[in-house]
């Protein structure tokens, strides 16, 4: 048998073999793990909460001077407000944030968004993430925001993300189709009003498991925010990013702390 002729087949199955694994194997995904600490903050209302408010109702709001008191100090302290694509984008693939990044949410699509918070943020040059539920816009509910509303805060570079169609525990009783709709509904009537795809989910009181996350996935969010407090993020869990939440009681001191020394 001729030696060079086997040896050269040998080398072409030997090739062949490299090529078949490379071509069947699975896609070699980005495993590094990272660890990330970006406070994630959480508001509710931006306005002085009416005389007859309840204590819930007292509890998420933040009144606009103590948020434009946060926004000083945020400016002072040298922090940088990023969107939480760009979080999950360093999450994912390592790309470099501000040194000391924030990110500010707001939860509900209340009108004080568009009266209280937008302009203060533009003032201070910052961005937002707004969770709009988009029924209660469709529906044109008192004392959320417009459509006409949103698209001129995304048009000024606020992020408009999120918060499914109606609000409800995903975590129970909602099936299959029922998250489907929650989710691709929500997103697709916000691409469809904004313009831009959303590609930030907010779990409606915060609640989810792993089903709603899988749905999450087939839709295309890359990244979504509970309630779990605190500010380290693990690319393992883009699904499940921790918060910072703002309080009617929370002063200057509080915030301080929450923001750069919780270690959580
Ligand atoms: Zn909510």
């Amino acid at each position: 048998m001729n030696r060079a002729l086997s040896l050269r087949r040998l080398l072409a199955l030997v090739l062949l073999m490299i090529w078949l694994a490379a071509a069947l194997g699975p896609a070699r995904a980005d495993e590094t793990r990272r660890r990330l600490r970006v406070p994630i903050l959480m508001y509710h209302y931006i306005s002085t909460p009416p005389d007859d408010a309840d204590r819930y109702r007292r509890d998420l709001s933040v009144s606009p001077e103590q948020f434009e008191a946060q926004l000083r100090w945020l400016r002072d302290n040298g922090y940088t407000a990023i969107s939480l694509e760009d979080v999950a984008r360093a999450l994912s693939a390592g790309t470099p944030l501000p040194e000391r990044p924030v990110v500010l949410t707001f939860d509900d699509g209340y009108d004080d968004a568009y009266r209280n918070a937008f302009p203060l943020l533009q003032k201070h040059a910052m961005t937002g993430t707004f969770f709009v539920v988009t029924e209660w816009i469709d529906e044109g509910r008192a004392g959320y925001l417009t459509w006409d509303q949103a698209r001129e805060m995304a048009a000024a570079g606020m992020s408009i993300q999120s918060h499914s169609r109606t609000h409800p525990d995903l975590s129970r009783g909602c099936d299959y189709d029922c998250l489907v709709y929650q989710m691709l509904g929500s997103v697709q009537t916000i691409e469809a009003e904004i313009g831009i795809r959303p590609r930030v989910f907010c779990y409606p009181a915060g609640r989810y498991n792993r089903e709603v996350m899988t749905v999450l996935e087939h839709v295309g969010i890359i990244a979504a925010v509970t309630t779990q407090g605190g500010t380290l993020h693990v690319s393992e869990r883009p699904l499940q990013l921790h918060r910072v939440r703002v309080r009617g009681t929370t002063d200057l001191g509080d915030f301080a702390w929450m923001v750069r020394d919780w270690r959580g």
